[in-house]
């Protein structure tokens, strides 16, 4: 008894000064006034960053930690609002579907996810996939996996045939009929079904293919596959449920249909017509841009059968184009959230979209902006992620050099903390 008094007491004493870990910033951007500053040292304590201080500062406390990133770049960490952590191209990425089980999934997600915290990515959102990607959002939050902090569509929804049904180009007596249970719908009462099923399924987002899509064996890569009363129940119902609307969409028609029934953002938006930039500004709705994944598919639809022969030729008209659409829809003052499609190329290479931003005319701050404070806003996490401030949670990744100055330093993640765990330090 007494023993375990006097352990109690020793245990109260530790914990009253829990440690601290105290980062020294060479330079530091500040993502709300889009200025770097230099000598700022962070200190965090537990999850959050308790306070930032003027120049390079050493702790009393023997027992709290310093890292020295005095010739480094501090940033909050990165948010990328379209990837897909349950797979990655490959030449055989079409037959895996019949092979792969969800254990083979989660296993590969689990390595795709820690790649991306490593590339500096401390969230991101997951825009479709089995629902492994719900399993795996649990298990990053639990702290048994390694990976960043995960908002997932669960299943995308899509109509038959279209670029979500997950039986296109599957033998007829294979082809079934999934509906809205597998997000495949085709009235307005199956749109409502599907979006409360992926409710159900512990969905915090609902992505919809608002159009035909590249790499789906299909023929259109860019035709609308709902009508505006479709779309606008799955946006309400989505409401309803606390959730916001990602839509997937090449083609214009289906892009104005998704914008005028609310959805937030829409993905790749290449053949955006001039009258939609107008309509994303006055809806308020976001372009995520995904350049990566256009130059991606473009390369790899050269490489012989790569690709099955029909998603070739899309790949090789739409791939192209992405990049021209985001400087023209930038320039028009559509407002632009950061996002990659990461699967569609490989898993941690999603830094390299800042620097196709950069080539189409958009500053790298601004750029930085909008994969930080932008999308923390779309997320809702605004006074929690995307900018180094008291009380926010410490989410702090570092490049090696100042990207302000030299933008290919953002393939050069030499630090990464999320939620106060330090997961890479490069010297
Ligand atoms: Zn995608």
């Amino acid at each position: 008894m007494k023993k375990l008094f006097f352990l109690n007491i020793l245990l109260t004493a530790l914990s009253l000064h829990a440690q601290e870990t105290y980062i020294q910033c060479g330079k530091l951007i500040d993502t709300k006034s889009g200025k770097v500053q230099t000598n700022k040292t962070i200190i965090v304590s537990d999850k959050i960053i308790k306070s930032i201080q003027e120049g390079f500062v050493n702790p009393t406390n023997t027992t709290d930690k310093v890292i020295d990133l005095k010739t480094k770049t501090v940033m909050p960490g990165w948010i990328d609002m379209h990837v897909h952590l349950e797979g990655e191209t490959s030449p055989t990425a079409y037959l895996d579907e019949f092979s792969l089980n969800d254990a083979d999934i989660a296993y590969d997600a689990e390595v795709f996810a820690k790649t991306t915290l490593l590339a500096g990515f401390t969230t991101v959102r997951d825009l479709g996939g089995t629902g492994v990607n719900v399993s795996l959002r649990n298990a990053i939050k639990a702290g048994k996996v390694i990976g960043p902090r995960i908002f997932t569509a669960e299943k995308a929804i899509g109509s038959t045939g279209g670029h979500a049904d997950p039986t296109n180009g599957y033998r007829k007596d294979l082809m079934g009929n999934p509906g809205p249970k597998e997000g495949v719908v085709n009235s307005i009462e199956d749109a409502r079904q599907a979006v409360r099923q992926r409710y159900k399924n512990g969905a915090d987002w609902i992505k919809i293919t608002a159009t035909g899509g590249v790499l789906s064996v299909a023929k259109s890569a860019g035709n609308p596959q709902f009508t505006q009363e479709e779309i606008e129940a799955i946006v309400s119902t989505a409401k309803d449920y606390g959730m916001k609307v990602a839509a997937h969409a090449h083609g214009d028609e289906g892009m104005q249909r998704a914008v005028k029934a609310g959805v937030r953002t829409i993905e790749h938006g290449t053949e955006m017509s001039d009258t939609t930039m107008d309509l994303m500004i006055k809806y308020n709705a976001y372009l995520v841009p995904t350049i990566t994944a256009g130059k991606a598919v473009e390369e790899n639809a050269k490489k012989p059968n790569y690709y099955p022969a029909i998603v070739v030729p899309k790949a090789l008209a739409i791939g192209p184009k992405i990049q021209g659409t985001f400087a023209k829809a930038y320039k028009k003052g559509v407002p632009i959230a950061f996002g990659t499609d990461a699967s569609v190329f490989e898993h941690g290479l999603n830094a390299r979209e800042f620097i196709y931003m950069t080539e189409a005319g958009m500053p790298i701050m601004k750029a930085l902006q909008s994969a930080t404070i932008t999308n923390a806003l779309l997320l809702d996490m605004d006074k929690q992620i995307g900018s180094i401030e008291v009380g926010y949670l410490a989410d702090i990744i570092a490049t090696n050099d100042d990207p302000t100055l030299n933008v290919a330093t953002v393939n050069d993640v030499v630090f990464v903390m999320k939620e106060g765990v330090v997961y890479k330090v490069t010297k």
